[in-house]
């Protein structure tokens, strides 16, 4: 049985994971069966869903045309827990899936603790602006495929640290933590 790169637990091999979420337009960026177990699969969606249904993300939505309306009866503003751990979601699997060399070149335990929700994570969370010198980590068709649907997934490392930028549409984020 495959084991989930998140808790370490044996994984449900029917268990699809969409490293970029379905609802934004992404069916080709996921992660191979049974890599993310069905209960972290399923805290993750928690996440998703406060992020995607905040009214900012559902306005940016709309103009991609992967949501109908921007008026929702749970519209209401993110949670920085859930906005951060949706973040470290899709830096961790991208990374895991497209720039798997860091995972042994860098330590990501605390970012892997943070999403088994242990919460003691020291971060930073920027909403301001995007990072000036930055690769991607999708590949080149995956990023191709990810910015027609407007996202763009990328990265750097300074000193100790990794900072994963992800821009959608005019959302930018940008969130920096120790990899030492
Ligand atoms: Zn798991």
């Amino acid at each position: 049985m495959p084991e989930c790169i998140i808790c370490y637990k044996d994984s449900n091999e029917e268990t699809i994971e969409h490293i970029v979420p379905r609802s934004l337009g992404n069916i080709h960026y996921i992660l191979p069966k049974g890599l993310v177990c069905q209960i972290c699969n399923q805290r993750f969606s928690k996440y998703e869903h406060a992020v995607l249904n905040s009214p900012e993300w559902l306005q940016e939505r709309k103009k991609f045309g992967v949501v109908k309306n921007t008026i929702s009866n749970e519209m209401t503003a993110c949670r920085e827990v859930d906005y951060t751990r949706f973040l470290l979601k899709v830096l961790y699997e991208s990374i895991y899936f497209s720039k798997n060399w860091c995972m042994k070149e860098y330590n990501f335990e605390n970012i892997r603790n943070e999403l088994n929700g242990y919460g003691n994570l020291k971060y930073t969370l920027f909403n301001t602006k995007g990072l000036s010198t930055k690769k991607s980590i999708p590949g080149l068709i995956d990023r191709w495929r990810l910015k027609r649907n407007g996202v763009q997934l990328n990265y750097c490392f300074r000193e100790d640290k990794i900072y994963f930028e992800m821009i959608y549409g005019s959302i930018v984020n940008v969130i920096t933590t120790s990899i030492v």
